[in-house]
């Protein structure tokens, strides 16, 4: 129930944000300087998002820093200084709450808050968001920058109860850290945040058990310390290698454009440009080495295949090889995981890896992991299994019409956007990277600021024309939605039982999700919608008077 205190005075606002992450903090920035009256609500006790919840061991970005950082502000992205290649979480973390102060978001930013439910209510043309302890916002416009990889998810493992051990999720990290020393440690999932914490847990623990379903590709990183003279001139060239990122399909500059099929090459050339890349680190210049990597599979075999080898190479024990090498989807089709040790880990004595593919877990018992085959007595568990991605935060929020338009009824096939941008039916509400956004194939710090540059244009275009709702014409929806599949259905994403499917949500709908037409189409796309009026939206007046 509501408190009184609460209840009897709601907020009102101009815009309400719900999620401090760098979305979040950027949309405040942002919609300030329209002068409007902006507040954003984060569920955590601190900023940062996904670099506040992630303090697993080894986590750090995988797009380079001097790209993975925003570029909203010059003077930001000459002062601040990288000290590594990629990121480390606490690095990352620091600049988010540098950034903070540095432009004074944080008087506007309320932590330790949930957002249970947001209501539009259309004879008032508003939005009340309720808070978990009962306070109300209203506000005009609302911005869901909750996160695409915000919603940990822990498979529902009959028997996790019983556990006498401790177990974690990668997401959910304590702040303290864990000391694995001296401890039976199982790790499930060898995604991305597997594949980080993975070596490094198995520097401390007395022994590591891995636990996987799906093999994951994986490469190099090469992360090393930030060197002068990279920097210097990376900064130097900051203005345009922005600019240039905007026209690429991952919205990253620096890589040369491939000019060439995979298969117009001999097999000798191919092999040694996928060695440089190899060499140079690197998830994206990797997938930039031909044209047709993600859209021919018989090209992709032939990267694929290469970085199976390598696998084969450093893995000593052949079965353990044959088990890390991927061969249920073509490499870039899934996440892209990038290592520092991550292969050579398993030619340690106290690591093994044990296929739950073949042998599934079972149940976790007092003392384990059981899988089909085998109890496994452990310590620690820690669970590497991911996100409800790209819905899941929007899920949990009941999000519904005066109307009687719920979000969870609209999406029950999977998710229905314009843009990614906005939902029919729910007039006044932006997503920040939703589904049908390019935001998740991305750098996504480029997608964030040209998601929220756009919201905030739109709402003070309507500001300018006396205007004050916008919502997206069922039609456009779904002719978005429409293209979004057929784009994905051009390449191979759809070849891979990917998050970018919900596949690892039992029972979420077999829906491709992101848009992968490439940055520089989606934002060219946005502002041509812009340049025609606004096409495919329904803009209007509901009242005389203008907030
Ligand atoms: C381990 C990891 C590594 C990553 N590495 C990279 C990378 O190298 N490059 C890259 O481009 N991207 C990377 N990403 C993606 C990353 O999520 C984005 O780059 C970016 O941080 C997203 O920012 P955001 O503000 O949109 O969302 P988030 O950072 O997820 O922030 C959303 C916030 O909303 C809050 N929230 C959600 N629901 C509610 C609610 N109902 N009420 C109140 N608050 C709520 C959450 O607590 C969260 O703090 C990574 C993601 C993960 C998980």
């Amino acid at each position: 129930m509501p408190d009184a205190s609460h209840a009897s005075s709601p907020r009102q606002l101009d815009v309400a944000i719900v999620g401090g992450g760098l979305g979040g903090l950027y949309a405040i920035h942002r919609l300030r300087k329209l002068g409007l009256k902006v507040r954003a609500y984060e569920a955590g006790s601190g900023i940062g998002g996904t670099w506040f919840w992630n303090r697993y061991p080894g986590a750090r970005c995988d797009v380079e820093s001097l790209e993975y950082s925003y570029s909203f502000s010059d003077e930001l992205q000459q002062e601040w200084k990288w000290p590594e290649r990629y990121g480390t979480q606490p690095e990352i973390l620091k600049y988010i709450n540098h950034v903070a102060d540095r432009f004074d978001l944080r008087r506007d930013v309320q932590l330790n808050t949930r957002i249970k439910t947001a209501t539009f209510d259309g004879a008032t043309n508003e939005w009340t968001l309720r808070t978990e302890s009962g306070e109300d916002i209203r506000a005009r416009y609302c911005i869901m920058a909750a996160g695409n990889l915000s919603t940990p998810r822990v498979p529902n493992f009959k028997g996790i109860g019983s556990f006498k051990g401790k177990w974690y999720h990668s997401g959910l990290w304590p702040h303290e850290g864990v000391d694995f020393t001296g401890l039976r440690v199982g790790v499930i999932g060898t995604g991305s945040s597997g594949v980080q914490m993975i070596p490094l847990i198995a520097r401390q623990a007395k022994h590591l058990h891995v636990f996987q379903r799906t093999a994951n590709f994986s490469l190099p990183a090469r992360n090393a310390p930030m060197e002068e003279e990279r920097e210097s001139r990376h900064k130097a060239e900051y203005p345009a290698r922005r600019r240039a990122a905007y026209d690429t399909p991952f919205a990253i500059g620096g890589y040369p454009r491939p000019t060439q099929s995979a298969l117009d090459v001999t097999e000798e050339e191919r092999n040694a440009a996928y060695e440089a890349k190899w060499q140079e680190g690197g998830s994206i210049s990797y997938l930039y080495t031909y044209t047709d990597l993600l859209v021919n599979k018989e090209a992709n075999d032939t990267a694929s295949e290469f970085a199976r080898n390598k696998i084969r190479g450093i893995v000593k024990d052949k079965r353990t090889a044959e088990l890390l090498a991927p061969k249920d989807h073509p490499i870039g089709t899934k996440r892209l995981c990038l290592d520092t040790n991550y292969y050579e880990t398993y030619n340690r004595d106290n690591v093994v890896l044990v296929d739950v593919r073949s042998a599934p877990i079972q149940e976790i018992t007092e003392k384990g992991v059981r899988t089909a085959e085998a109890e496994y007595e452990l310590d620690v568990i820690v669970f590497a299994t991911g996100f409800d991605a790209m819905t899941g935060a929007l899920r949990e929020i009941d999000i519904r019409t005066s109307d009687g338009a719920v979000l969870a009824d609209h999406w029950e096939g999977g998710p229905l956007t314009y843009l990614g941008l906005m939902v029919s039916g729910f007039p006044n509400m932006f997503v920040v990277t939703g589904p049908g956004s390019p935001g998740v194939k991305t750098q996504m710090i480029a997608s964030i600021e040209q998601h929220v540059d756009w919201i905030a244009d739109a709402i003070d275009h309507l500001g300018r024309h006396q205007l004050d709702r916008i919502e997206p014409s069922p039609q456009a929806e779904s002719e978005w939605v429409g293209h979004v599949n057929a784009v994905a259905d051009s390449t191979l994403y759809p070849l891979a039982n990917s998050w970018y499917v919900g596949a690892n949500i039992p029972g979420k709908p077999r829906v491709f999700m992101p848009y992968v037409g490439g940055f520089d189409r989606y934002k060219k796309r946005c502002d041509e919608i812009v340049s025609k009026g606004y096409e495919g939206f329904t803009l209007s007046r509901h009242k005389a008077e203008v907030a």
